[in-house]
C-alpha cells in the first residue's frame, strides 16, 4: 500500500508540521502496510483557513455545478475501487468481497446519490410574508471511526458538499487511507480549493483541534459515546452545532410467530457483520423464553456457516478485529459475561488456528439477563446475547432498556404485529420481518446514541441553517 507523508488542503499536499508518523497495521497479518503523517494543531489551522476560503466560493455555487462535482468524485474513486477494499481488509479485518459491495461500492454510490438529493432539495419556500432559505451552515469539522472507514467519511462529506460546506476531516487513526484515496481523488478531479481538507492524526490532538477551532462552525461526528460526550462538550464551549452518531446495543426481537428458520439465521448474520465491529449490529436477540433453547440451537447453526478466515480468502465471511486493543476489549468482555453467569454456547475464545492476526471465535451467550454487562455495553466483536422474555410487552421493555437507540428489528408473524413492536421501539431505525437497508432512510439514535440523522436526503438537511427574510 502507498504511505502518505502530506496532509492535503487548501487543493494540494502539504507537509506536516510534525515529524511524526502513524503507522497502519493489517489486522490479519499485523505488518505495516503504510504510514500516515500524525498532523498538529497547527497543520489543522491551516487546512481550517483553506476551508474558510474555499467556503467563500463553494457556498455560491450553484446547486447543478456542486452535483456534478460529486459525480465527478465518484466517478475518480471508483476508478480507485480494488485498492480501496485491499486497504479495508488490512485495517478492520473486512472480507474482502464483503468490503468490496459495503464498504466501497456502497459508499461511492451514496455520493452520486447526493448528487441526485441537492438537485430535488427544496432551498427555499414562502411561509406567510416570510421567505425562508437553506443556506449551508459554513466550515464542517469531520472526525471519523475505523469500522467502514470510507462510508462513514461519505456519510458527513457527501451531503456536506450538497448543501455547499467546505470540509476539513480527521479520519481514525487505525483506518486512515480511505481519507487519502478521497484526497487523490478530490485532486485528480480539481475539486476547487479548500472544499474538501484532510488532516491525519490522533483524536486528542488533531481531532480535538478541529472540534475547538473558532472558524469551524458545526462538528460531524462518529464514535465512541466517550469520545462523543468529549467532542459534544468542547463543541458546546464554540456554540457550534453538532451531529453525533455514537453506539448502538440493538435488539432483534422474535416474537412467538415468527418463522424461526427464517428470523434467527437473519439475526445471526446481522449481528456478526464486519465480525461485530458495526454500531447498529443486533447484538442483542430477544426470544420467547419457551422457544429459547430451539433459537440457541438454530442462531449456533447459522454461526457454524459463517467462515472465520483470511480476509484475503474467498471463503471468508468474517475476518480478524481491526486491532489488538480490539480484539483484548471483545475477550475482557466475553470473560465477564461467563463471569456474570450467562452460559456460553458457542465460541468464547482466540481460535487457535491462526498464528497471526486478531482473531475472536464468534461467540453466542444463552440466556442473558438484560442487566449484565455484555447486554448493556457496546462490545464491538462477534458476541450475541440472546435473552428470553415472557410477553410481547416484557420484550419490549427489554429491547428499551438500554443506554442506546441506534436501530433493532422486529420479526412477527404479520406485519401488523411486528410494526406494533417497531413503533414501541425507542430507536432510530427498526427492520421488521426482514427489511432491507434503504439508502433513502435516515439513520442515526436516539437516547445515547446520537444527535441528528446521515444517509438520504434528509442528511442534507443538518449542513443547513435556516435565514428567514419577512417583506
Ligand atoms: P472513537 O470514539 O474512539 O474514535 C472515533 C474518532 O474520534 C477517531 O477518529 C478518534 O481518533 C476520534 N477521537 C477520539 N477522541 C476524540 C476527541 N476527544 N476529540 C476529537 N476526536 C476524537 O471510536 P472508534 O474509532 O473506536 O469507533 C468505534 C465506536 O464508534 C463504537 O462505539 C461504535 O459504536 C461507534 N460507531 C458509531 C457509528 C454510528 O453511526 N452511530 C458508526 C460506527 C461506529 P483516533 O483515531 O485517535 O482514535
Amino acid at each position: 500500500m502507498t504511505s502518505y507523508d502530506k496532509h492535503y488542503y487548501d487543493g494540494a499536499w502539504q507537509p506536516s508540521t510534525g515529524s511524526e508518523t502513524i503507522a497502519v497495521i493489517s489486522s490479519a497479518t499485523e505488518l505495516e502496510i503504510a504510514r500516515v503523517p500524525r498532523g498538529t494543531a497547527a497543520d489543522v489551522d491551516q487546512a481550517v483557513k483553506a476551508a474558510r476560503r474555499g467556503f467563500e466560493s463553494w457556498s455560491r455555487l450553484g446547486v447543478e455545478e456542486r452535483a456534478q462535482w460529486l459525480e465527478k468524485l465518484a466517478a475518480a474513486l471508483k476508478t480507485r475501487a480494488p485498492q480501496i477494499a485491499e486497504a479495508i481488509a488490512h485495517e478492520v479485518g473486512t472480507a474482502l468481497g464483503y468490503a468490496t459491495k459495503v464498504q466501497v461500492e456502497f459508499p461511492i454510490m451514496m455520493i452520486g446519490m447526493n448528487a441526485k438529493f441537492i438537485r430535488e432539495a427544496k432551498l427555499q419556500e414562502e411561509l406567510g410574508n416570510s421567505l425562508i432559505i437553506k443556506e449551508p451552515v459554513g466550515v464542517v469539522g469531520c472526525v471519523t471511526p475505523w469500522n467502514y472507514p470510507l462510508h462513514q467519511i461519505v456519510c458527513k462529506i457527501a451531503p456536506a458538499f450538497a448543501a455547499g460546506c467546505t470540509v476539513v476531516l480527521k479520519p481514525a487513526e487505525m483506518a486512515p487511507l480511505s481519507a487519502f484515496f478521497l484526497a487523490e481523488a478530490a485532486h485528480e478531479i480539481g475539486l476547487p480549493r479548500g472544499v474538501f481538507n484532510v488532516v491525519s492524526g490522533s483524536g486528542r490532538v488533531v481531532g480535538e483541534a478541529i472540534v475547538a477551532h473558532p472558524d469551524v462552525d458545526m462538528v460531524s461526528f462518529t464514535g465512541s459515546l466517550q469520545a462523543g460526550r468529549r467532542i459534544a462538550s468542547v463543541a458546546g464551549d464554540g456554540i457550534k452545532k453538532v451531529c453525533l452518531e455514537l453506539g448502538g446495543k440493538s435488539a432483534f426481537v422474535v416474537l412467538d410467530d415468527a418463522p424461526f428458520d427464517k428470523a434467527i439465521p437473519a439475526g445471526v448474520n446481522n449481528c456478526m457483520q464486519n465480525s461485530g465491529q458495526t454500531c447498529s449490529a443486533w447484538t442483542r436477540m430477544i426470544v420467547p423464553r419457551r422457544r429459547h433453547d430451539e433459537a440457541v440451537e438454530m442462531a449456533k447453526a447459522q454461526l457454524a456457516k459463517l467462515t472465520l478466515g483470511d480476509p484475503f480468502d474467498k471463503n471468508t465471511r468474517l475476518g480478524p478485529l481491526a486491532s489488538a486493543t480490539q480484539r483484548d476489549t471483545v475477550l475482557d468482555y466475553i470473560e465477564t459475561g461467563k463471569k456474570e453467569g450467562a452460559k456460553l454456547a458457542a465460541g468464547g475464545g482466540r481460535p487457535p488456528q491462526f498464528a497471526k492476526g486478531y482473531y475472536v471465535e464468534p461467540t453466542i451467550f444463552a440466556n442473558v439477563d438484560n442487566t449484565m454487562t455484555i447486554a448493556q455495553e457496546e462490545i464491538f466483536g462477534p458476541v450475541l446475547s440472546i435473552i428470553p422474555y415472557d410477553t410481547d410487552a416484557a420484550a419490549v421493555a427489554i429491547a428499551n432498556d438500554s443506554p442506546y437507540g441506534l436501530a433493532g428489528g422486529v420479526w412477527a408473524g404479520s406485519e401488523e404485529r411486528a410494526l406494533d413492536v417497531a413503533k414501541q421501539l425507542r430507536t432510530g431505525q427498526v427492520d421488521i420481518n426482514g427489511g432491507r437497508f434503504n439508502v433513502l432512510a435516515p439513520f442515526g439514535g436516539y437516547k445515547k446514541s446520537g444527535i441528528g440523522r446521515e444517509i438520504g436526503p434528509l442528511a442534507i438537511e443538518e449542513f443547513f441553517q435556516l435565514k428567514s427574510i419577512q417583506r
